[in-house]
């Protein structure tokens, strides 16, 4: 892109294809170009790339972009380059000559946009080569990573504010999806930008369909997910542990799908070349841990299912938010059953530290283990717990599209709760529930159990029913589970008034396993037409083979939401094609006839 243009609405048709700004991008990008300095939080895929990439191409001089993501660099390059724009990096990743190569580029002002590590960019060498360019723009991102309260803390983003002391006369962007008001905060004052104009987009992220299901029998559930519903689609599955992470990865390989795992026991080697391989397929499934995460870019993730129950919802967030980047719909399936309950209580009971470090954990337990008993939408519960609103239920989450029954549950409770302290608040649910049906098993004639008074009165209310509704006293906190790892449970101070039945309990209906298939496929996202497959296949094998040939992923050369507007559109000519929203000059000169080959083919 050698001629400056400085109109944003032209850069955005010609370089990028799309046809319109999208949220706060327009005022942000105005604003830079202005030169004023800016703060954006917007959510991943809500894209903040372009606000820093645009006004860097309209303004004269290089656009400087600070991250701390190097694995990415590469790719991120590659993909400016496909669109005609002179992009490079510099991270320790350059052979000597490489980083000389784009130094010298940098001065002769030959390069629209350059990522550097933010430790690159505090040595002396490159502030002054820095100096010697002509900078049109600072884009400081994931700028939560100054925050030293969050898990990203970077030491060397606190050093940033050298470029305001620096650069005083060049225009500051800092880009984040971390939005609570003490990490914006701690960008504000840590940056100096002050006078920052402050761009701010909620923490909704609508194209992602919210899902939590028991646990019936989680493979089983899982492979029908990924059979019915994904079908050649990449994805995660979390899982606790380690173990359980190479189990399910050989498992799901045994069952054809193209798995790999990823957890911190494994050597870094390996680590990086499936995750290398997770970003460059267009199918695959990464079994992973928590540690699979940060950085991963990759736009086209379709889904991401939790086979254990995360933390929190902050955890359940983030890592859910890692599916459907590119806005394109998106489904986060998350499974958990009365063990996750039980186990993650005494986690949070046994962890390290002081007292009030444990109630906090409680807590974020309990708010996570409401999002997953609630029978409202559960969008709606998200957003609250991050102070944000959404007016009307949200129609994409598994609440709003089938909404759950509820059931009166009072005595039940109160059947259940007096039964564990007639057993003397010791025993696991399994024992109570047995009593409660009036089993007369050995464990029950060893501890005399079957002569307690609540020995027998449940028999009307089958095992699975007990079982839910005993995860759902443990969820809402009317039982608590003993500290010490046998799973035995005992009375809340909650549980009084429900015992002396001045409060009724209301409890969500567990769907059958048949209910479950069926919702399942009404529920199916943004799957193509049956008629259309054939043509989708042909255009993502015709994806595949370019970007194989030149070593990217997929998405560098075209995005999901292109090929589907190319699905939708069918262009036949190369006016058509250039009119296909993602197709801009530089795609139409370079991939368009390979693709118009592939519709014409097909639609003849
Ligand atoms: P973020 O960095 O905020 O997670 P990105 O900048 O990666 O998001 O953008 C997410 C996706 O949205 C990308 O596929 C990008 O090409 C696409 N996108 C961004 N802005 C627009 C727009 N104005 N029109 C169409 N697609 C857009
Ligand atoms: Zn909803």
């Amino acid at each position: 892109m050698p001629t400056m243009n400085p109109d944003p609405h032209q850069i955005l048709e010609q370089t990028f294809g799309y046809r319109s700004f999208r949220g706060p991008q327009e005022s942000v990008i105005r604003a830079l170009i202005a030169g004023e300095d800016a703060l954006v939080l917007m959510p991943t895929g809500g894209g903040k790339s372009l606000c820093y990439q645009v006004p860097a191409l309209a303004r004269e001089g290089t656009g400087i972009v600070i991250s701390p993501l190097i694995a990415l660099m590469q790719d991120q390059v590659s993909a400016l380059r496909e669109l005609g724009v002179r992009a490079g990096f510099l991270n320790s990743t350059l052979s000597a000559q490489e980083v000389f190569a784009t130094e010298r580029a940098l001065r002769d002002g030959r390069i629209d946009l350059l990522y550097i590590a933010p430790e690159r960019l505090l040595q002396q060498r490159t502030l002054e080569l820095l100096h010697e360019a002509r900078i049109a723009l600072f884009a400081i991102d994931e700028a939560h990573c100054v925050s030293q309260w969050g898990h990203d803390f970077r030491a060397d983003y606190l050093a940033l504010d050298v470029l305001q002391r620096e650069f005083p006369s060049v225009p500051r962007v800092a880009l984040t999806a971390t939005a609570d008001m003490r990490t914006r905060e701690e960008i504000v004052n840590r940056l100096g930008l002050q006078d920052a104009r402050q761009f701010i987009v909620g923490f909704d992220r609508p194209n992602i369909r919210y899902r939590i299901r028991q646990k019936e029998r989680p493979k089983q559930q899982l492979l029908r997910f990924l059979r019915e519903e994904q079908e050649g689609n990449a994805g995660i599955v979390y899982c606790l542990s380690r173990a359980k992470v190479d189990e399910t990865a050989r498992w799901l390989r045994e069952e054809g799908f193209n798995a790999l795992p990823y957890h911190a026991g494994m050597g870094k080697d390996e680590r990086a070349g499936n995750q290398a391989r997770f970003l460059r397929d267009d199918a695959m499934v990464m079994v992973a841990t928590i540690a699979f995460g940060m950085g991963i870019d990759k736009p086209d993730v379709r889904f991401v299912a939790h086979l254990d129950l995360p933390k929190s919802i902050e955890a359940y967030y983030q890592e859910t938010g890692r599916a459907g980047r590119d806005g394109e719909a998106a489904t986060a399936l998350l499974l958990y059953g009365f063990e996750d309950v039980v186990k993650l209580r005494q986690m949070a009971l046994q962890s390290e530290g002081n007292e009030l470090f444990k109630r906090h954990e409680q807590q974020r337990l309990t708010s996570m283990l409401g999002l997953c008993e609630v029978t409202s939408c559960r969008r709606q519960v998200l957003l609250r717990y991050f102070g944000d609103t959404l007016d009307a239920p949200c129609g994409n989450c598994d609440n709003c599209l089938d909404p759950p029954e509820e059931w009166d549950g009072s005595e039940a409770a109160r059947m259940a709760l007096s039964c564990v302290y007639r057993t003397g608040q010791r025993f696991g649910a399994n024992h109570v529930i047995d009593v409660l049906r009036g089993a007369e098993n050995d464990r029950i004639l060893s501890f005399d159990h079957h002569q307690v008074s609540t020995f027998g009165i449940g028999k009307d209310i089958p095992v699975e029913q007990w079982r839910s509704v005993f995860r759902q006293l443990v969820a809402r906190g009317y039982l608590d589970v003993d500290p010490e790892g046998y799973g035995g449970l005992r009375l809340s101070a909650a549980a009084k008034p429900v015992l002396r039945a001045e409060e009724a309990v209301w409890l969500r209906r567990d769907r059958k396993p048949a209910a479950v298939r069926a919702i399942g496929k009404r529920e199916r996202g943004a799957e193509v037409d049956h008629a259309d497959q054939p043509l989708w296949e042909a255009l993502r094998a015709c994806r595949k083979r370019l970007a194989d040939a030149q070593n990217v992923p997929p998405y560098v050369i075209f995005h999901d939401a292109t090929l589907r507007a190319m699905l939708a559109e069918r262009p036949l000519t190369p006016s058509a094609m250039r009119a296909v929203s993602g197709v801009g000059d530089s795609k139409l000169e370079r991939y368009g006839e390979a693709f118009l080959a592939v519709l014409r083919d097909i639609s003849l």
